[in-house]
């Protein structure tokens, strides 16, 4: 029996109990052995729990019940957008013209989906100011290892073999080194000046004719707008590099302002962020990428395209094309729900999005920041970034801080993140939160720090009310529980 009395699915097994009926043979058996090698055919039956169809209901449904989720409540973690995805999106993505059409059929046969990836692709350049769309990378990451293989093509067309850089501030995600090195670049780390921003002296004194790209987020990982972004894509342009934006976090500027007007030569979306396609779960996700027009012909193929008579077809003649970079078409069922929330929105909707989520964001932090040291004192946009510098001093560590909102009923909020902040705490509340909600949060906040102070073993010790206490944070990712050995 587990601890907390939710027995296991094997402990609730009893032989010969069955979930389902299904009507008597009424043809020959047929022996196994006459139709499989041997080598596939079991010696003894998979040791599979034997359940009725309500006991099964009932486990997984108490199980989930566990679970925090957007739906179940408040999820301000940073840098990931979890935001409400609004259900109108699953009654789109599962209407059977959409649900039931297979990626390999003619193109002729599924030409309103192709309209509806199209007019997507025409969305994302208006609200992006690039110049083109590729729908096929996978998620945030994948985009940003597509845009970088592009901008790798671009300068070996160019005979620029010896731009071997790929700029990445102190700041960014850990997704924008990796890619960098996965694409075959070194990547050379830019410091963050005081206020937050890039350190513009820095930048200037690592550029040079290696350079390739500069990787920037904007609002960075701090929540905080680079002002200078003009003056930092000149400086990356003038010595012959791209400047590569990096888009998961649109939610702060999406409808306000445009990567395309920004200098920006090459962008990627995260639509199962901003767009609200479910995420957290390990996807799927749907990381487009926008390209300005001298990146088009490295584009991955085959390109979505619009013909004179208005029907749609995949051009697969390209000749730069670095390659498909994913089986199909990208992840489609995303892209109906980003494309369905994008179109119900409308224009005025996405700018509401955008104005709410700043403001929320901006809200929380001067209500905490009373309680919590904030290392970088200016206006943010979606999120904002407190240290737990002082909690500390008075042995609270941030991780301790987050485990004590699992009492509360909340998920935490990023930690430890982005790397040049002490002990971190990233929050990004989102636009669909209510103000009752973030009082409530910055209540629990303002609560957990006054006891680091009078009792802060109810902080160390934490979480209190949760199934499961404290957990090896690293066991389960090195020791997965492959099997369940009978006691
Ligand atoms: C989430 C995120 C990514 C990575 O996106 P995935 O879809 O998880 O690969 C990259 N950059 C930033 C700033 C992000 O917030």
């Amino acid at each position: 029996m587990h601890k907390d009395n939710q027995p296991l699915v094997f402990e609730l097994s009893r032989e010969g109990r069955v979930g389902h009926s299904v009507p008597v043979l009424d043809v020959p058996e047929v022996d196994l052995a006459s139709i499989l090698p041997a080598q596939f055919i079991r010696e003894e039956a998979a040791e599979l729990p034997e359940l009725a169809e309500l006991d099964i209901m009932r486990h997984y449904t108490a199980l989930s019940r566990r679970n925090h989720g957007v739906d179940s409540g408040f999820y301000p973690l940073g840098s990931c957008t979890m935001k409400y995805n609004p259900k109108m999106n699953e009654t789109a993505a599962r209407m059977p013209g959409f649900a039931n059409i297979h990626p390999l059929q003619d193109e002729e046969t599924v030409q309103g989906a192709l309209e509806l990836m199209y007019d997507l692709q025409e969305h994302l350049i208006e609200i992006t100011g690039m110049d083109e769309v590729t729908l096929q990378p996978a998620a945030g990451a994948h985009g940003e290892w597509t845009a970088l293989m592009m901008i790798r093509a671009f300068h070996e067309a160019n005979g620029d073999t010896q731009r071997t850089k790929v700029l990445v501030p102190d700041s960014a995600h850990g997704t924008n080194p990796a890619s960098a090195a996965v694409a075959g670049f070194d990547t050379v780390t830019i410091a963050t000046a005081e206020n937050g921003l890039v350190d513009l002296e820095d930048l200037r004194s690592k550029v040079g004719d290696d350079t390739a790209a500069l990787m920037l987020t904007n609002p960075n990982t701090l929540g905080l707008f680079e002002e200078d972004i003009l003056e930092i894509a000149d400086i990356v342009h003038s010595v012959g590099g791209k400047v590569y934006y990096d888009g998961a976090n649109l939610n702060a500027v999406m409808s306000k302002a445009r990567p395309g007007d920004m200098g920006f030569d090459c962008v990627h979306l995260n639509l199962h962020k901003t767009f609200t396609g479910p995420h957290g779960g390990g996807g799927p996700g749907s990381g487009p990428v926008g390209v300005k027009a001298d990146l088009i012909p490295f584009l991955p193929k085959p390109v979505l395209v619009k013909t004179e008579e208005g029907t749609f077809h995949f051009d697969y003649d390209r000749p730069q094309t670095i390659g498909r970079v994913k089986p199909y078409y990208g992840n489609f069922g995303i892209n109906v729900r980003a494309y369905t929330y994008i179109r119900t929105m409308g224009p005025d909707g996405l700018k509401a999005v955008t104005e709410n989520a700043v403001i929320n964001a901006n809200y929380m932090m001067r209500r905490l920041q009373p309680f919590y040291e904030l290392p970088y004192d200016r206006h943010c946009k979606h999120e904002f970034v407190l240290s737990g510098s002082r909690q500390k001093k008075l042995g609270v560590r941030t991780l301790d801080i987050a485990k004590r909102l699992l009492d509360f009923g909340y998920h935490p909020p990023t930690t430890y993140f982005p790397l040049n902040v002490e002990e971190g705490l990233m929050i990004e509340p989102t636009e669909t939160e209510a103000k009752e909600t973030l009082d409530a949060f910055c209540d629990a906040m303002i609560q957990i720090a006054k006891e680091a102070e009078e009792n802060p073993e109810i902080v160390q010790e934490a979480p209190h009310t949760t199934v499961i206490k404290r957990l090896d944070e690293t066991l389960a990712a090195r020791k997965p529980v492959l099997r369940y050995e009978k006691a």
